[in-house]
């Protein structure tokens, strides 16, 4: 193996290759583009595409296919991201929209990018693949674990014993 060829192996699962690739190769780029526009209804400031439930995006006649996994099962926040994802298209001039929601193989956190992690600490949501809690406000890893459940099922509740400030944590799954 070269050194080049190292440097080429990130941190991402397959799985989040695999999806990436898909988008490079895909004929429908400017879909995935419209797409871009449709944040987490949990954490807006990161797209359905950087959290990694956007699987796949495809095109039969006038009929725009989604292929969604959702963050957990049973996640509430998935209908609003499909109802979303449908309005972001029915702007773009797309109709016809087909949506599957794919649980297998299922999300996990290892899916965030490091920029959608970036984004989700600037928002105020720690991410427990990171290792120790950080502080969202003032980066203190003296945490604490107030409650497993957080605003939502998929996060939990933390408090910092340095700042005193409670955050969310999105929990690694
Ligand atoms: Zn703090």
């Amino acid at each position: 193996m070269t050194a080049r060829m190292a440097e080429c192996i990130p941190l991402l699962p397959v799985e989040e290759l695999a999806r990436r690739r898909r988008r490079q190769e895909s004929k429908v780029g400017e879909i995935w583009a419209l797409l871009d526009e449709v944040m987490d209804p949990e954490i807006p400031v990161i797209s359905l595409y950087e959290l990694g439930v956007l699987q796949d995006v495809s095109c039969e006649g006038d009929t725009v296919k989604l292929v969604l996994t959702p963050t957990y099962i049973g996640c509430p926040a998935l209908g609003i991201m499909e109802e979303d994802a449908r309005a972001a298209l029915a702007a773009g001039g797309y109709d016809q929209v087909v949506v599957e929601t794919r649980l297998a193989p299922a999300w996990t956190t290892a899916w965030l990018t490091p920029e959608a992690r970036r984004k989700m600490t600037s928002y105020g949501v720690a991410s427990a693949e990171a290792g120790d809690i950080g502080c969202p406000q003032c980066g203190s890893e003296n945490t604490q674990v107030i409650s497993e459940f957080g605003s939502t099922a998929c996060k939990a509740l933390f408090r910092c014993l340095a700042c005193q400030e409670p955050f969310d944590v999105f929990k690694a799954i």
